[in-house]
């Protein structure tokens, strides 16, 4: 015997979870299934615990997709604002930590158990069920029946809420690829994003700077974010590294413009003002010695600034705006915030996320191919998206 929902909801983390509350409170019945122990999980973890639940500012031009248009109307039906009222009647304390990134006083704990209270508000019911792996999804007429190790469960709607492949040690699954290619719905090829880089080669010396960070600006394939950079034992990271990530592919340069506040022919100027200086005396003033130390070698001017022709100092400022970092790869899934690519939103309708030719079936959050950069772009997306499916459940 199968038990009979209005939609079941595949995935219980923040889209799925907050889909199943929207379409409850609409009167529906629903049915979340969760394969690990509990629901959430990425959410608890999000944020350094804090959980960066949007971004003040969130627009589309902050998200990638192979369409920039579809994830308009979304964003456009379900703000920032209407998630920070929600948080507010929750009495959820907040602040904003920087660049619009709004994070939890206290913990993220507070999000899943405020999502939990939404699923509990009715009038429909939403039942969740944790430790439900799905081996099974098949369609007869207009039903879909999902077959679980206990048990099966129909519904004339099935939203895939399942995420993407990014940190597999958390459980996390490519299982809305595996199912959206069973119902005929392409895949935009599926790539780590927000994930630090590595660097090989002769940039091997830049992982001697571990720990070392700096005020930058980076910039791959014509996109520039102006945040902190951070040397690795492998590479590089920090924030803005992680959001240049999302748009670099293989082959590409990063390029580093360091001292981004230095107005241009500062070198020749600090040549007039402080001739008997030398450039790794200059450089630590404005960097952490043992980066000043690594660039100054690079450059190779030993000389004091007033022996040093002004050709050589031009090019020495040109190289520091410009810094070409060559990263051989990423850290891969396994440390990637998020996974860019997914479902193709070519199948989708933008309205409500239900795919064009398998009436019936949805996806939203990170299992379709919309990415948001670093700081609550991703569960902005995860709102936005589940609300509008839930407005069609
Ligand atoms: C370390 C880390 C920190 C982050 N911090 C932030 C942040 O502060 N702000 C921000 O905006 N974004 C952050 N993100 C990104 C954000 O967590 C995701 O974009 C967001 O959780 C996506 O929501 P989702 O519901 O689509 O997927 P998920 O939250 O990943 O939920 C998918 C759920 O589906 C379940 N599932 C998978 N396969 C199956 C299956 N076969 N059957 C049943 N269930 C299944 C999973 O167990 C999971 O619970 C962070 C990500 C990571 C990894």
């Amino acid at each position: 015997m199968s038990e009979s929902f209005d939609a079941i909801i595949l995935g219980g983390g923040a889209a799925g979870l907050f889909c199943a509350a929207l379409a409850g409170q609409r009167g529906r019945t629903m049915l979340v299934l969760e394969k690990a122990e509990k629901v959430g999980k990425k959410v608890l973890i999000s944020g350094g615990g804090r959980c960066n639940f949007t971004n003040i500012g969130a627009g589309p031009a902050n998200y990638l997709s192979a369409n920039p248009h579809y994830a308009k109307s979304a964003l456009s039906r379900y703000t920032p604002r209407h998630f920070l009222d929600l948080v507010e009647k929750h009495d959820i304390a907040w602040h904003e930590k920087t660049l619009g990134q709004l994070f939890c006083d206290g913990s993220s704990r507070q999000v899943v158990d405020m999502l939990l209270e939404e699923c509990a508000t009715g009038p429909g019911k939403v039942t969740i069920r944790c430790n439900e792996e799905v081996s099974r999804v098949s369609r007869e007429g207009e039903s879909f029946t999902v077959t679980t190790q206990y048990g099966q469960f129909t519904a004339p709607r099935l939203v895939i809420a399942t995420g993407g492949p990014s940190i597999p040690k958390m459980g996390a699954t490519d299982f809305a690829y595996t199912l959206a290619r069973q119902f005929g719905l392409k895949i935009v090829e599926p790539r780590p994003a927000l994930v630090p880089l590595t660097l090989g080669g002769e940039e091997v010396l830049f992982r001697e700077l571990s720990g070392v960070s700096a005020d930058v600006e980076a910039s791959a394939n014509k996109t520039t974010f102006r945040e902190a950079a951070l040397f690795t034992h492998r590479g590089m990271s920090g924030p803005s590294i992680l959001q240049v990530s999302s748009y670099w592919k293989h082959g590409d340069p990063v390029m580093i413009r360091f001292m981004p506040d230095k107005p241009a022919g500062w070198l020749l100027e600090a040549k007039h003002t402080t001739p008997s200086a030398r450039l790794r005396a200059i450089l630590r003033e404005a960097l952490p010695d043992r980066l000043a130390d690594v660039l100054t070698d690079q450059i190779g001017i030993d000389s004091d600034l007033g022996n040093a022709p002004d050709k050589t100092l031009r090019a020495a400022e040109e190289r520091l705006a410009n810094w070409r970092f060559n990263p051989n790869g990423t850290e891969g899934f396994a440390k990637a915030e998020v996974t860019a690519g997914g479902i193709s939103t070519a199948e989708l309708s933008s309205k409500t996320m239900e795919a064009k030719k398998v009436p019936g079936l949805y996806a939203i959050g990170e299992a379709v191919d919309v990415t948001g950069w670093l700081g609550g772009y991703n569960f902005q997306w995860a709102w936005a998206s589940a609300h509008a499916a839930a407005q069609s459940l």
